[in-house]
């Protein structure tokens, strides 16, 4: 395909339907079984090689093209499905690392992936070692002779400290230690995580691919082929298939996903840029905002943020007093995840997962959606009169 821009790239795409029938969307081809011919053609083919088919579990046309558009957002050259975000990040953590190597998380790191990276070193010997997000070069004084991967996440999805990546991937290059990136928040489109420096992609595709909230699906995207090997292994031993419905309405999504994306990130700058002017709220966890840790840093890599930040209150208000705030909001619903059309609001008891967070003041996070920022301000602004109460 020649170069377009992403947006273009979105829309037209190198799909070819059946010979005779002409018509944008991909088709859903359901199968287990996939037919040969003959025998020669079952021997000669290997569930590796993307540009034949041996199994439904290893892949159809649906998924693969899923995969290829994918890839192909993140300037990636290789991409593995995976059942949710999660099970993505499973399969990078188990295709990595051994009993007796070691990985180095960041402390904001989406917290599904500390737990499964606990269960690790509880259940199967892998050091794991938890870094300050900021600590940007400084990682190379914490890596080993048996760091096999560094996690990053950019930025931490709750208290949104944007971490300086190129420098974690230069020192870790180094030494000959991969880096993996969770990139769901600017959702492949507001950080070029290769351009960066990065090995390793994972997207919840949950998020803004979808943007539908109807559907759980997870990606690892990379650039070299003998890493995409390794997780293509471990991605078929643990037998990660996705179904075709799934992919079609992710498929669906792509489109659509920068406009999205862009009215996401204008929306949720406008709330943001409000609720920075008011005294019930201290400082405004977004990446576009200076009180932001880590504005620096994506004033210089990122070219947009998406509808995802988190406020911190006054300390003058207590858990009960936000917790009611949360409850009187009408538009913004409380519930996890992003990137559906509709506004979400939750709570986190954010110095229970930090060790050392500074401050006492409540943590909200807001996922801005795609309802008119003007009602979405008053919503809130009728919430907060709840904490004069
Ligand atoms: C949602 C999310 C995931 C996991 O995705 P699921 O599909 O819900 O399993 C991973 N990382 C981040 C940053 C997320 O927000």
């Amino acid at each position: 395909m020649e170069k377009k821009s992403v947006q273009t790239a979105l829309v037209h795409n190198d799909y070819v339907p059946p010979a005779g029938f002409g018509a944008f969307p991909v088709a859903i081809h359901h199968a287990s079984t996939v037919l040969f011919a003959n025998v020669a053609a079952m021997r000669s083919r290997n569930w590796q090689d993307k540009s034949s088919y041996t199994y439904g579990l290893h892949g159809t046309p649906t998924t693969f093209t899923l995969e290829a558009r994918l890839a192909a957002i993140e300037k990636g050259r290789h991409c593995l499905l995976a059942p949710s975000g999660l099970a993505a990040i499973a399969m990078v953590h188990m295709a990595l690392l051994r009993s007796g190597d070691d990985v180095l998380i960041p402390d904001n790191i989406y917290n599904p992936n500390r737990e499964f990276a606990n269960a690790m070193a509880h259940d199967y010997g892998v050091q794991v070692r938890y870094y300050d997000p900021l600590v940007g070069a400084g990682i190379a004084a914490l890596l080993q002779d048996n760091t096999k991967l560094v996690w990053t996440e950019a930025p931490g999805s709750v208290s949104m400290e944007v971490p300086d990546i190129p420098a974690i991937c230069q020192a870790a290059h180094a030494r000959g230690i991969k880096v993996a990136l969770d990139n769901t928040w600017a959702a492949g489109l507001a950080f070029a995580a290769f351009d960066h420096g990065v090995d390793i992609v994972m997207q919840a595709l949950t998020k803004y691919q979808s943007g539908g909230s109807d559907v759980l699906m997870g990606a690892v995207i990379t650039r070299d082929e003998a890493l995409h090997q390794r997780i293509e292994t471990v991605h078929m031993r643990l037998g990660l298939g996705v179904g075709a419905d799934d992919c079609y309405l992710v498929l669906r999504g792509l489109p659509t996903l920068k406009l999205r994306f862009d009215a996401h990130d204008t929306n949720g700058r406008a709330v943001a840029g409000w609720l920075k002017s008011r005294p019930e709220i201290a400082s405004v966890l977004h990446p576009a905002f200076p009180d932001c840790p880590g504005h620096d840093i994506w004033r210089r890599d990122f070219t947009g943020s998406g509808g995802l930040f988190s406020v911190i209150f006054d300390d003058r208000y207590s858990e009960a007093q936000t917790d009611r705030f949360i409850d009187s909001l009408r538009l913004f619903r409380i519930g996890f995840s992003w990137g559906g059309a509709n506004s979400l609001c939750v709570p986190y008891r954010i110095w229970q997962m930090r060790d050392g967070w500074p401050g006492k003041g409540q943590l909200v996070r807001f996922n801005v959606g795609l309802e008119d920022p003007a009602d979405l301000i008053a919503d809130i602004e009728q919430a907060l009169r709840t904490l004069q109460a």
